[in-house]
């Protein structure tokens, strides 16, 4: 599904975010990208969702090399990989549906089957009473909520998160991983950035530690 073929990124002459990466993510694949600050786990993410292109080597997403992708091949890519991000990018001045509803418009969705899709959802994440509600209203955990079914409301084939519980408690957290985990069963290839060690351990994922833009480290993670 997610395939690095020897791929460097560097963001200025110097300086090399990533160095010589090579991975293999197959369908259906839950993985975790770990390693400090400044690793290069964003880079890695943003590679996969074609926000950033390879200085060097090739990303083949579910068969399509990004590195020959036009820029109008791009939005059809990114469809089909949904994204959360640590800060959640929620637009303030809409309703938690309309957020989430915006998924569905960018498909050409009708109305109906976007109000049913959303509310079931939402619904699901126990969001069914903030569905009027604007993003600033609700805790952390409830807009963290709000992003996931945001990127996961049109069962997307990848799902990407940076750092999705970085200002979460334990509680919120467990949330959110059994949300991941569930989207994963329904068959989403699953990728979160996480420096979070408490996530790894008690999720039995595969983990993937990066250091300095290398890959130093594949390991699963046992029960
Ligand atoms: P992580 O997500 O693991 O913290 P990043 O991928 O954000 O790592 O960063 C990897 C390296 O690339 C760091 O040295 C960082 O300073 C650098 N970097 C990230 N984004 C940019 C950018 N937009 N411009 C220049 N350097 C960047
Ligand atoms: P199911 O979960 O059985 O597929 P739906 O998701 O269609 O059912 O709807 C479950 C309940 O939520 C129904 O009572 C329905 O009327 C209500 N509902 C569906 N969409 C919305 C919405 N956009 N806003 C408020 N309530 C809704």
């Amino acid at each position: 599904m997610i395939q690095l073929h020897n791929v460097s990124m560097s963001y200025q002459a110097e300086s090399t975010a990533l160095t010589d990466v090579s991975l293999k993510i197959p369908k259906g694949d839950f993985v975790f990208l770990t390693g400090q600050s400044g690793a290069g786990k964003s880079t890695l993410l943003k590679l996969i969702y074609a926000e950033l292109i390879p200085t060097r080597g090739q990303v083949v997403i579910d068969g399509a090399n990004v590195t020959r992708l036009s820029r109008k091949e791009i939005p059809y890519l990114r469809r089909s990989i949904g994204v959360v991000f640590q800060d959640y990018k929620l637009l303030p001045n809409r309703t938690v549906l309309e957020n989430v509803a915006i998924t569905l418009e960018v498909l050409g969705w009708g109305k109906r089957d976007i109000g049913k899709k959303v509310y079931h959802i939402l619904k699901s994440m126990g969001l069914e009473d903030k569905v009027n509600t604007t993003p600033l209203r609700l805790s952390g955990g409830e807009q963290q909520r709000v992003a996931l079914a945001r990127a996961l409301v049109n069962d997307p084939k990848i799902l990407i998160a940076d750092e999705p519980t970085g200002n979460l408690d334990d509680e919120n957290k467990e949330q959110i991983l059994s949300i991941f985990k569930e989207a994963n069963i329904r068959g989403t290839t699953v990728v979160v950035a996480t420096h979070d060690r408490r996530v790894i351990e008690n999720s039995h994922r595969r983990m993937i530690r990066l250091e300095k833009g290398r890959i130093v480290e594949v390991a699963d993670v046992q029960e």
